[in-house]
C-alpha cells in the first residue's frame, strides 16, 4: 500500500478542563500518521522550524512515519492555542501562528508520485492543490479542513473539493461550508461541490457517512475519560485511510469498517493530552475495541409475528 498525507506538524498549547500544556507535539499529520501507521508505513509531506524538538521527529518515524517529506525550514514552527470548555466537542482557536507553514510549498520526494492513497490534512487548500498537482494518479483522494481555511480561503477551498473522493468534516464546519443548519441537508449541499463522500464527524455522537443515496450511522465508542480531543478528526482519519489502503478496495463494506476503525483509533486518541495516549497504544487494543464497538451497535431483527393482528 502507499498512503501519503500532507498537513501540519505542530507545537499545540492546550487548555481542557482537565488540565493544560504548553507547546506539545501537535498538527493534523502527526496524528494521522501515528494512527495510519497501524496498517503500514505512511508518507508524511510537511514543513517545521529550527526550533522543533529532535526527540518528536524520532517518535514520529518509531511509529511508521515516512519522514522523507518532511523538511526543516529556518523559523518557527506552527503553533496552535485552544481551549475546550466543559463541552468538549468544540474547540476554541486562541491562538494560530503559521510561521514557517505560511511560506512552505510542498515537494515531493520523485519516489512518492506514484502515490495511490492521499490524505489532504488540515492546511492551506492552495498547499492541498499543490500536492494534487505532484501525485500522478492517486487512487483515493480525502480530504480534511477546518473554519479556519472555510473562512479565509473558501474559494480556494471549493477547488480542492473538487479534486476529492472523500471529505471528512465535524458537524459546525459541515454546516458552515455548506451554509445550512441541518447537518443531513448540510452533506447533500456539500456532496454537490465534488467529493463522492463526506463524513460528518460529530464528536461523542459519533460519525456520519454520505455517498450518492447512501447513509452510514456510526456511534462513537462511550468513553468515560475523555482528557484532550485535539487530533480526534485527524486520528479518525488516520484509521480511516490506514485501514482503506490497506485493504487496498473502496467498496461499501469497507468503508463502514473503516468508520469503525477511526471512531475506535480516535477515541483512544481523546484519553490522554497531546498524542501520549498513542505513543502506547497497541494494534490489539484497537482490535478489542472494534470488537466492542460491533458488539454495542448489533441489534436482532423484529419477530415476524409482533404486531397485533390487522396491524
Ligand atoms: P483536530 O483533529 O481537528 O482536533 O486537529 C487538531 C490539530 O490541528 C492540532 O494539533 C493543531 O496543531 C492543528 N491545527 C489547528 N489549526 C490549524 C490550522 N489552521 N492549520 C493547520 N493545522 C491546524
Amino acid at each position: 500500500m502507499s498512503l501519503l498525507v500532507v498537513g501540519s506538524v505542530a507545537l499545540d498549547s492546550l487548555e481542557t478542563p482537565f488540565g493544560r500544556r504548553e507547546e506539545v507535539l501537535g498538527g493534523s499529520a502527526s496524528y494521522f500518521s501515528t494512527c495510519a501507521s497501524f496498517f503500514g508505513p505512511t508518507r508524511v509531506v510537511a514543513v517545521v522550524g529550527e526550533d522543533f524538538p529532535e526527540e518528536h521527529l524520532a517518535f514520529l518515524s518509531s511509529r511508521g512515519a515516512d519522514l522523507a517529506g518532511l523538511v526543516r525550514q529556518p523559523g518557527r514552527t506552527f503553533r496552535w492555542k485552544g481551549r475546550y470548555d466543559f463541552d468538549l466537542n468544540t474547540a476554541q482557536t486562541l491562538d494560530t501562528q503559521l510561521n514557517v507553514l505560511a511560506t512552505f510549498k510542498p515537494a515531493l520526494p520523485a519516489a512518492w508520485r506514484d502515490t495511490e492513497f492521499v490524505f489532504l490534512g488540515n492546511i492551506d487548500p492552495d498547499l492541498q492543490q499543490s500536492v494534487l498537482d505532484q501525485v500522478g494518479k492517486p487512487r483515493f483522494v480525502a480530504c480534511d479542513t477546518m473554519n479556519f481555511w472555510i473562512d479565509s480561503k473558501r474559494a480556494s477551498l471549493l477547488e480542492t473539493l473538487k479534486r476529492v473522493d472523500l471529505l471528512f468534516v465535524n458537524d459546525a464546519e459541515a454546516r458552515q461550508l455548506a451554509g445550512e443548519h441541518n447537518v443531513i441537508k448540510a452533506a447533500k449541499t456539500i456532496l454537490g461541490f465534488g467529493p463522492r463522500a463526506v463524513v460528518v464527524k460529530r464528536g461523542e455522537y459519533g460519525a456520519l457517512f454520505f455517498s450518492g443515496s447512501e447513509v452510514f450511522a456510526a456511534s462513537a465508542y462511550p468513553l468515560l475519560d475523555v482528557f484532550d480531543p485535539t487530533g480526534a478528526g485527524d486520528s479518525f482519519a488516520g484509521g480511516f485511510m490506514g485501514y482503506v489502503a490497506r485493504c487496498g478496495r473502496m467498496e461499501p463494506d469497507v468503508l463502514r469498517r473503516a468508520i469503525v476503525v477511526g471512531s475506535v483509533v480516535a477515541s483512544f486518541a481523546v484519553e490522554q493530552f497531546s498524542l501520549d495516549r498513542l505513543r502506547t497504544l497497541t494494534a490489539a487494543e484497537i482490535r478489542a475495541r472494534y470488537a466492542e464497538a460491533r458488539q454495542l451497535a448489533h441489534f436482532d431483527d423484529l419477530e415476524p409475528d409482533l404486531f397485533a393482528p390487522g396491524r
